[in-house]
C-alpha cells in the first residue's frame, strides 16, 4: 500500500458485480435493474459507481437530482437515468441535456413539462408516481384524472412508467402495510388504464421489495442498500431467512482506512480531547488518525466504538472533531507512526461493518454509508 493518502476507501469491484448478480438471480432476468446511485452512491463515490456498472449489462440507474444526473453522464454512463427527485422549475432543460426520465409526482410540474415539451418539439418520457401510503412524494389517486388529461394534452409527453414507494417494509417482520400499498397501486394503475394512459414498465421495489416479495417485482426494480452489499435491516434480514432465503448473497464492497499520524504517551488522570470527556486511569499509548465528523465519522461515536490497527481493537477514545479523531493503542503490540487503521472493513480476524457504526450511534447503515465525505478518495480494487 503507498503512503499518498491518508484517508482512503477501497471499492471491491468484484463485491458489486456479485451483488447485482445475486439480486438479478433473485429477481429474474425479466426485471430490469435500476441501482439506485443516489446520495453519491451510498457514499461508494458515484463517478466509480458508474464506471463499475457502465461495464455490466445495466439498462439504467436510479438518481435524484439533475446534479448527480450531470456528475453520471460526464463518467460516461450513456443508459438510462430514472430521476426519483424534484427538479426546479428554471432546470427542466437539464432533463432534455441529460437525457433523463423524470418521476412526477406534482401536477402543476406535469403542466410546465407539457408546456416545455411542446414549445420545444422534443418527446419527454416520464414516470408517474403514485401515492399509496408513504404520503411523501406521489399523486393522490384524486389527481389521477387532471394527471391523465393533461399527458392527453400534451403529445409530446409519453409515460415510461408507473411507480411507488413503500412506507413499512424495511422496518417490521409484519408486511400487511406493504401489501395494502401494492394492491392499493395496481387499483390505481387500472385505474389510469381506464382513463386512456398507457405506460412501458411498472416499478415499486427497493431492496427490501426485492429481497423479500415476487409480488412487487413488475418490469423494473431499483436495489440500493443491497447493491453495496448491505441489508436494509435487520428485520429484513430475519424474514429472508426465515422464508428460506440462503446466507451471504450480499457482501459488503466498501472499505475506510485511515493512518496514525501521531503516537503519544498520556501519563494517568489526563484529559484526551474537547470537553475533557475522557480521562485516563492509567499510562497510556493514544494515536491520532486525521478523520473526524466533516469526513462522515459520526460525532456520535465519541468513546463508543473502536477502530482496528494490526487486527486488534483500538477504542475511540474522546470527542470525535471536526477532523481528527483519538483512539487507545496501549496493548497493542509494535504499533508505529503510519500504520494503517480500518474504521470499515476487515483486519486480521477482526471486522467492522456500518451495521457495528449505526449500532454504535443509533441510526442506520444507509446514514453512515452515505454521508463518508466526498473528500476522501475512492480506489476501486
Ligand atoms: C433510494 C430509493 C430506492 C432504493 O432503496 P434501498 O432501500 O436502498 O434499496 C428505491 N426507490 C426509491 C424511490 C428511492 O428513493
Amino acid at each position: 500500500m503507498d503512503m499518498k493518502n491518508l484517508n482512503w476507501i477501497e471499492l471491491d469491484r468484484q463485491a458489486i458485480l456479485k451483488n447485482l448478480k445475486s439480486l438479478q438471480k433473485l429477481s429474474g432476468d425479466k426485471v430490469k435493474l435500476y441501482p439506485a446511485l443516489k446520495a453519491n452512491g451510498y457514499g461508494h463515490g458515484l463517478e466509480p459507481m458508474v464506471e463499475i456498472l457502465a461495464r455490466s449489462e445495466t439498462p439504467g440507474i436510479t438518481l435524484h437530482s439533475t446534479v448527480e444526473a450531470e456528475i453520471s453522464r460526464k463518467a460516461g454512463w450513456d443508459k438510462k437515468i430514472l430521476l426519483v427527485g424534484p427538479v426546479a422549475p428554471d432546470d427542466i432543460d437539464s432533463i432534455v441535456r441529460l437525457d433523463l426520465e423524470p418521476t412526477i409526482f406534482e401536477l402543476s410540474f406535469l403542466e410546465q413539462l407539457g408546456k416545455y415539451s411542446q414549445k420545444n418539439n422534443i418527446e419527454i418520457k416520464l414516470h408517474l408516481k403514485l401515492e399509496t401510503g408513504t404520503h411523501r412524494q406521489g399523486l393522490l389517486s384524486s389527481e389521477l384524472n387532471k394527471a391523465a388529461s393533461t399527458i392527453k394534452k400534451y403529445r409530446f409527453l409519453k409515460v415510461a412508467g408507473l411507480s411507488t414507494h413503500f412506507a413499512n417494509i424495511e422496518d417490521t417482520i409484519n408486511h400487511r402495510y406493504a401489501k395494502g400499498q401494492l394492491a392499493e397501486f395496481k387499483k390505481q394503475s387500472a385505474a389510469l388504464k381506464k382513463l386512456g394512459i398507457s405506460y412501458e414498465s411498472r416499478h415499486t421495489a427497493c431492496s427490501a421489495a426485492l429481497l423479500l416479495f415476487k409480488e412487487t417485482y413488475f418490469d423494473i426494480a431499483r436495489p440500493g442498500i443491497s447493491l453495496y452489499g448491505y441489508w436494509p435491516s435487520r428485520e429484513t434480514y430475519l424474514s429472508y431467512r426465515l422464508g428460506g432465503g440462503e446466507n451471504s448473497i450480499l457482501n459488503p464492497a466498501l472499505s475506510l482506512y485511515s493512518r496514525i499520524t501521531q503516537i503519544k504517551s498520556v501519563p494517568a488522570d489526563s484529559f484526551i480531547g474537547y470537553g475533557c470527556t475522557y480521562r485516563s486511569s492509567a499510562r497510556l499509548k493514544i494515536a491520532v488518525l486525521p478523520i473526524g465528523y466533516s469526513d462522515g465519522i459520526d460525532r456520535g461515536l465519541s468513546n463508543l466504538g473502536y477502530v482496528l490497527i494490526r487486527g486488534r481493537r483500538a477504542p475511540i477514545r474522546g470527542r470525535i472533531c471536526m477532523n481528527l479523531m483519538m483512539v487507545d493503542v496501549t496493548d497493542i503490540k509494535g504499533v508505529k507512526l503510519w500504520d494503517q487503521a480500518t474504521i470499515i472493513g476487515g483486519d486480521k480476524k477482526e471486522h467492522i461493518t456500518a451495521d457495528h457504526i449505526a449500532g454504535w450511534c443509533q441510526t442506520i447503515n444507509y446514514e453512515i454509508l452515505s454521508r463518508l465525505s466526498q473528500n476522501i478518495p475512492r480506489l476501486v480494487v
